[in-house]
């Protein structure tokens, strides 16, 4: 019994010391989705302008509240009823708690880029077909043979196999496309499904089908490290739909709710699993139709930016926003920043340390862990 006691006080002391730590994580992405929603729900001027909301009676019936908790939570229920309230989070600017890019062009993939990587490439200028040179977190974890063939990326947008260099990384991308080898009856449904139905976009598909393959891939493989990113916001916003970019938001939440119920149903990740939300970018504010866009001052003022009228850049676009839950994260806590906003080029080191990984040993070059949701 004495050697028991001893043996098992010896396997509790000598446990990696993993107070905070997990073995999965999972990171969602809302492409461009504002801080403003996120925090304060729907816009009223946007959701009752007849140009922007022709479904204005609609979303006000669904999602508009006096009270802008409310509203927010109208909006985003899964968020704030389950990771706002079990998490930490951050980016409600008028509460004293910032999140930023910062890179210098505030659009997809330099977004994107700065929140895989970790790194602020300065080549990496634009939203062009290029193989990334810098490598993503989940490239850089499956040189580790603990994670080799055990992450994967599902994404909307089709600029994804360039931005983890599938050619080089070993990732597991399936990005825009069909799935190329179903692995099953509903794969194969889902493959029909996407080829019959209109996108309404020709480099982003139908959120539905990031999720659902995401979902089926997640259950049968069961990845330590998922990457999800959904893009509807950024494209119904883009084409001045309010109203669906409010419904794509909403969707979105409902999908995030159902994988992270899906986590806690599966062994291997039920309460092992960090999830961190954020987005690529925000969008303008002021003046009001510059809520369609997003693009510093140097990315609008390029020749054929489309965008020239805004000599200042589309101001407020570089402003994010980010939650967490997960083990060891503290519950229903805002981060408070003060003017120093938490940047994007941290969030890679953060989910390598919440795997108990030190992002020096992979690339010393990527932002270091926010250290505030460790403490
Ligand atoms: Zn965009």
């Amino acid at each position: 019994m004495k050697q028991f006691l001893l043996s098992f006080f010896l396997l509790v002391v000598l446990l990696p010391a993993s107070i905070y730590g997990a073995d999965n994580v999972v990171l969602i992405t809302f492409d461009g989705l504002r801080w403003q929603e996120v925090f304060t729900g729907i816009d009223e001027n946007l959701a009752t302008h007849q140009d922007y909301s022709p479904q204005s009676d609609l979303i006000m019936q669904r999602f508009w509240d006096g009270n802008a908790n409310d509203r927010a939570e109208a909006l985003l229920p899964f968020i704030h009823q389950t990771v706002f309230a079990q998490g930490s989070y951050a980016g409600n600017r008028r509460d004293g708690s910032c999140a930023a890019v910062s890179n210098d062009w505030y659009f997809s993939y330099p977004g994107y880029s700065e929140i895989l990587t970790g790194v602020v490439n300065p080549t990496i200028d634009s939203n062009s077909k290029v193989p990334n040179t810098e490598a993503t977190f989940l490239e850089l974890l499956e040189s580790n043979s603990l994670y080799s063939e055990q992450t994967a990326a599902f994404a909307s947008w089709d600029v994804f196999p360039f931005i983890f260099n599938v050619e080089r990384s070993g990732v597991h991308v399936n990005a825009f496309s069909i799935e190329a080898s179903p692995a099953d009856a509903q794969e194969i449904f889902l493959n029909k499904l996407q080829n019959a139905i209109p996108s309404p976009w020709p480099t982003v598909r139908n959120d539905v089908f990031t999720h659902q393959y995401a979902l089926s891939y997640l259950r049968r493989e069961q990845p330590k490290v998922l990457f999800i990113s959904y893009g509807e916001t950024d494209d119904f916003a883009h084409d001045g739909k309010y109203d669906e970019y409010v419904f794509a938001a909403n969707r979105t939440d409902g999908f995030i709710k159902e994988i992270w119920s899906t986590l806690q149903s599966i062994d291997q990740y039920r309460d092992n699993t960090v999830l961190f939300i954020t987005v690529d970018h925000g969008r303008g504010e002021s003046p009001l139709h510059s809520w369609m866009h997003h693009s510093s001052q140097q990315a609008t003022t390029r020749a054929n930016s489309g965008l020239v009228e805004y000599a200042d850049g589309i101001v407020g676009s570089e402003a994010t926003w980010f939650a967490v839950m997960g083990p060891g994260v503290v519950s229903g806590r805002q981060i408070q920043t003060d003017k120093n906003c938490i940047t994007s080029n941290r969030i890679a080191a953060t989910l390598m340390e919440f795997l108990g990984e030190d992002y020096r040993d992979y690339n010393p070059a990527m932002g270091a862990p926010i250290q505030v949701l460790f403490d």
